[in-house]
């Protein structure tokens, strides 16, 4: 009987990062693409569960996962899953605390200077790289955390300028970052058991400040809450077997139309 009103739902566009989109398939997320796969997440989870929200723990782990594939499918090594999924924490904690309240405070030119920056910042690579070392030339990491050489440069340019794609995929080095991703994926599950019940207790807290909001229930609409539209979709990247430089246009901040 509800099965009506919730076809008619449509994901909201964030304030923050426009409309929620897909991973990028070709480049290493940004903390923008990562969090705007996270509002398509949520939407659509939301949605097939039939929930009035669904938990960052399941949104999460749909998206981290992902997030890794791109990873491994560049022969870039990666953090654990664990880890990867407290960095998107983290952020997203910082995301919700700055849209509490919003509605309040949107027309406010020092909260929207606040929300540019937030913005702009978030354009930066959403950065699970297994090795943290200061100088990636001088790396001191144990094999399995090492960038291979030839990869090097592109890590360094998805940190940097963004121009570079990924192109063919490099078997042989996938093969070994997914034996070594299986191995971490094994030490996290128990660790995901233990942190499930605590993360819940922190969804319900969520559950209260998030401020997008996909569902519209029959008891009537709040007013003041943000009005959504459907803007057209982002053009995709065509696709390329080899690296290739793009236009620093085309990689520029108005990449979704933002
Ligand atoms: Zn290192």
């Amino acid at each position: 009987m509800a099965e009506g009103t919730r076809e008619k739902t449509a994901p909201l566009v964030c304030p923050v990062f426009g409309a929620p989109v897909k991973l990028p398939a070709n480049v290493l997320p940004t903390y923008r693409d990562v969090m705007k796969f996270y509002l398509q997440t949520a939407h659509t989870l939301t949605e097939k569960q039939k929930k009035y929200r669904s938990s960052f723990t399941d949104v999460a782990d749909i998206v981290i996962t992902d997030v890794i594939s791109i990873w491994s499918k560049a022969s870039v090594p990666s953090v654990s899953y664990k880890r990867a999924v407290h960095l998107l924490k983290a952020y997203h904690t910082k995301f919700t605390n700055l849209l509490k309240p919003y509605k309040d405070r949107k027309d406010s030119d020092s909260y929207i200077g606040r929300i540019d920056t937030f913005r702009c910042e978030a354009d930066r690579l959403f950065d699970i790289c297994s090795c943290k070392c200061p100088d990636i030339n001088k790396c001191t990491c144990d094999k399995s955390r090492k960038v291979p050489a030839k990869e090097i440069p592109f890590l360094l340019d998805q940190r940097g300028e963004r121009k570079m794609i990924i192109g063919g995929v490099d078997v042989k080095e996938t093969k070994r970052i997914r034996k070594h991703q299986k191995r971490k994926a094994a030490e996290s599950e128990s660790f995901r058991v233990r942190t499930e019940k605590m993360t819940n207790l922190a969804d319900n807290i969520d559950n209260n400040i998030m401020i997008v909001d996909y569902d519209n229930d029959d008891d009537g609409d709040d007013p003041s809450d943000i009005s959504f539209t459907i803007p057209p979709s982002p053009k995709k990247p065509k696709k390329t077997q080899m690296r290739v430089k793009l236009l620093a246009t085309a990689m520029a901040c108005n990449r979704y139309g933002l």
